[in-house]
């Protein structure tokens, strides 16, 4: 492990297999440097989606917290506008179908955001992005650390993995979740189809069903279980007819994500205007190409 101005940068090269990998760990002083306001302050949430299971699990984080004040808790059919002002960080956990227009609102005050919510469609998604333009928004289909570990590793046993092993990926969540797959599958769907040099829309197959022939090389096959009150499961196999690797993620409580998106709301306080990931607030990056 090298060393260099805070950071910690480990790397694994094996020259016979041909793969190299670096993983870029930022040190807290960089963390403190990339930002203008001190962690000490405190940082003022409104929350959107507040009835909802996320909505809840920020509020209850927040009650107790000393280094956040909640300042508006809304949900549909009640104005955000009125709420906000400059220094107000917006924290969104409600639908792909709502998040737009809070992400415009918050470009009018110049307030940054947090969205945890899932699901959006590419057009969406390209709103979120323009909104990005003007202020700084952290948008993470999975606000835990661990599933950002599992991400990183995912990228790692994908190139190392590339042939000869086909992939799949598991993800259970409660009965009441309305999307699927998962942002959190269809993240990694498109780190696995990455390290193949692809793009996951062209290689996800969702489920199987009748009598569709083999599967081929190259296909991530992604599957969706829907059943009482799994929290989040995520699993990614790596299997090849000798031998099969296995990495998963098992969320306990909502409350990683809640912890996860108020860290990333102090972050984003001072930021400047981008589009940035939970990786960025961990300060947690594979370094290159893998
Ligand atoms: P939920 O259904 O329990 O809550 C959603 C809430 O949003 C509801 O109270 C609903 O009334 C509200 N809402 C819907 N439309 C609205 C609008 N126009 N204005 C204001 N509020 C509106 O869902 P949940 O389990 O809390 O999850 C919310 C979102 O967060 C989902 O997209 C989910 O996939 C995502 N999620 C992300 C993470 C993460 O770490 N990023 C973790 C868990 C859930």
């Amino acid at each position: 492990m090298a060393k260099r101005g805070g950071n910690a940068t480990c790397r694994g090269f094996n020259s016979r297999l041909g793969f190299q990998f670096g993983v870029v760990i930022r040190g807290a002083e960089t963390y403190k440097r990339g930002r203008q306001s001190p962690l000490s302050m405190i940082t003022r949430i409104a929350v959107t989606g507040a009835k909802g299971r996320m909505g809840q699990a920020i509020q209850q984080c927040v009650k107790g917290d000393a280094r956040f004040e909640m300042v508006a808790a809304v949900d549909r059919d009640e104005p955000l506008a009125p709420h906000l002002q400059r220094g107000v960080v917006i924290v969104d956990f409600s639908s792909h179908l709502a998040t737009p227009a809070f992400a415009e609102a918050a470009v009018a005050k110049g307030c940054p955001m947090v969205i945890g919510t899932t699901g959006f469609t590419y057009a969406e998604r390209g709103a979120i992005a323009a909104a990005a333009k003007n202020i700084p928004i952290v948008l993470a289909p999975n606000m835990s650390v661990g599933v950002n570990l599992l991400f990183i590793l995912t990228q790692v046993a994908a190139s190392v993995l590339k042939e000869h092993f086909d992939v799949e990926i598991i993800e259970k969540h409660h009965r009441m979740k309305k999307d699927a797959p998962s942002g959190t599958a269809a993240r990694l769907a498109e780190l696995v189809a990455q390290a193949k040099g692809q793009h996951a829309a062209k290689l996800v197959r969702h489920g199987r069903y009748g009598d569709l022939g083999a599967r081929t090389d190259a296909e991530i096959g992604v599957h969706s279980v829907r059943g009482g009150g799994y929290v989040g499961d995520h699993e990614v196999i790596f299997a090849s007819p000798e031998e099969v690797v296995g990495i998963s993620h098992h969320a306990c409580s909502r409350e990683i994500f809640a912890k996860g998106a108020l860290l990333a709301a102090k972050w984003v306080e001072g930021m400047p205007a981008g589009l940035y990931d939970m990786p960025d607030v961990l300060g947690l990056q594979v370094s290159q190409p893998l």
